[in-house]
C-alpha cells in the first residue's frame, strides 16, 4: 500500500484545525487505498495549535506533529516537512483549508500515472482583494523575464510531490528560501490541474503588505543575476547619453557663447545618478546578505520536539 504523506505548516491555527481534521478524515475515508500521514508543522504557534496537534496525536497515530523552536515563516516550516515526510508522495497543504484536500484525488490519478509533480493552480481567488491578484500577476510576469527557470503564475505549494522530488527538496538547504522557485529548478515530470480556491475557513491571515515585497525581493534575488548585471548596462547608456549632451552643449557654447544658466540641468543629473547609484548599491547589498547568511552555515531551523516516528521510517533530519 503507498503512503501519502500531507506537509501542513501551521502557524495559530487553533480555530481552523478542527474543520480541517474532520475535512482530512473525510478525504482519507474516500481514499481508502492509501496510507496516510498527517504531518503537522508547528511554526512557533503561540496560541492552542500545539496542544491540539499533541491531542490529535494521541488520538489517531497519522496524525504527527514536528514543534520549531520559534517561527520561521512558512517556506521553513515546509522544509522541515520535507526532512520528516516518509510518504512515497507528499502533499504539502495550507492549513487554512484554502486549498481544498478533495483536489488530493485528481492529484493522485495523475501521480500513478507517472508525473511526479502534480501542481494544482488557482482558478479563482475568493476574499482577495483587486490589488493583491494584480500585484501578484505583475510579479509574476517579472520573475518570469528574469529566471531561467519556469516559476508558473498562480501555482504555488499546492501540490503532490512524488518522493524522488522530495529528496531533491531536502538538498536545497538555503536559508533564505523561495520554495515555489525550487520546484521549477530540481526539475521532474511535471502535471498542471486546476482548483478553485476557497476563503479561509477560519482565524486570520499572517500575510502582510511587508512579506509581499520581502517575498518578491527573496524570488527574484535567489534566482536571478540579472539585477546584479544589468547596472553595467543602464551605466553605459546613461554615460553615453551623458557623453551626447556634453558634446552638444560644448558645441552650443563655442557658437553661441555661454550664459550661467544650467543649474537645473546640473542637479537633476546629479540626482538622477546618484539615486542610481544607491539603487545599485542595494541591489549588491541584497546578494551580498544572501552570501553572509548562507556562509554562516547555520541549521535552516531547530525543533523543540516532534510526535513519535517509526524509527525505520525516519530520514536524516536536522
Ligand atoms: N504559516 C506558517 N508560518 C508562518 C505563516 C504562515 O507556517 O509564519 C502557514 C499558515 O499556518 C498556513 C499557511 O502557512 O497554513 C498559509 O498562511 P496564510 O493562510 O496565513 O497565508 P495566505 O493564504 O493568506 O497567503
Ligand atoms: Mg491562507
Amino acid at each position: 500500500m503507498k503512503k501519502l504523506s500531507l506537509i501542513i505548516p501551521a502557524y495559530n491555527e487553533e480555530e481552523v484545525l478542527p474543520q480541517l481534521i474532520e475535512r482530512l478524515n473525510e478525504v482519507s475515508q474516500h481514499l481508502s487505498n492509501y496510507q496516510f500521514q498527517f504531518l503537522f508543522i508547528n511554526d512557533g504557534s503561540s496560541d492552542n495549535t500545539l496542544e491540539l496537534l499533541k491531542e490529535l496525536n494521541k488520538k489517531d497515530k497519522r496524525m504527527q506533529y514536528v514543534d520549531l523552536s520559534r517561527n520561521f515563516g512558512k517556506e521553513t516550516a515546509m522544509l522541515a516537512g520535507f526532512d520528516y515526510a516518509n510518504g512515497d508522495g507528499i502533499v504539502i497543504l495550507d492549513a487554512d483549508l484554502q486549498h481544498p484536500p478533495e483536489v488530493i484525488e485528481e492529484m493522485i490519478n495523475w501521480w500513478e500515472q507517472g508525473y511526479e509533480d502534480v501542481y494544482a493552480v488557482r482558478k479563482k481567488r475568493e476574499g482577495e482583494t483587486f490589488f493583491k491578484i494584480w500585484t501578484s500577476k505583475l510579479y509574476y510576469k517579472i520573475v518570469q523575464k528574469m529566471t531561467p527557470e519556469k516559476v508558473i503564475p498562480q501555482a504555488g505549494d499546492f501540490r503532490l510531490l512524488d518522493k524522488k522530488c522530495i529528496y531533491a527538496l531536502r538538498q536545497l538547504r538555503e536559508k533564505e528560501r523561495y520554495t515555489k522557485g525550487m520546484y521549477g529548478w530540481i526539475g521532474f515530470k511535471k502535471k498542471e490541474i486546476t482548483y478553485f480556491a476557497e476563503e479561509r475557513a477560519a482565524g486570520e491571515t499572517k500575510w502582510k503588505w511587508s512579506n509581499l515585497f520581502k517575498l518578491a525581493i527573496d524570488g527574484i534575488t535567489s534566482y536571478s543575476t540579472v539585477p546584479l548585471k544589468v547596472w553595467s548596462y543602464i551605466g553605459f547608456t546613461i554615460s553615453v547619453l551623458a557623453f551626447i549632451f556634453l558634446a552638444v552643449e560644448t558645441i552650443k557654447t563655442i557658437v553661441f557663447g555661454t550664459d550661467a544658466a544650467g543649474y537645473p540641468t546640473l542637479l537633476a543629473a546629479i540626482l538622477f545618478l546618484g539615486g542610481i547609484q544607491l539603487i545599485s548599491l542595494g541591489v549588491i547589498g541584497e546578494y551580498l546578505g544572501r552570501v553572509f547568511v548562507e556562509t554562516k552555515g547555520r541549521p535552516a531551523y531547530f525543533i523543540r520536539e516532534s510526535s513519535e516516528f517509526d524509527e525505520s521510517e525516519k530520514e536524516e533530519n536536522e
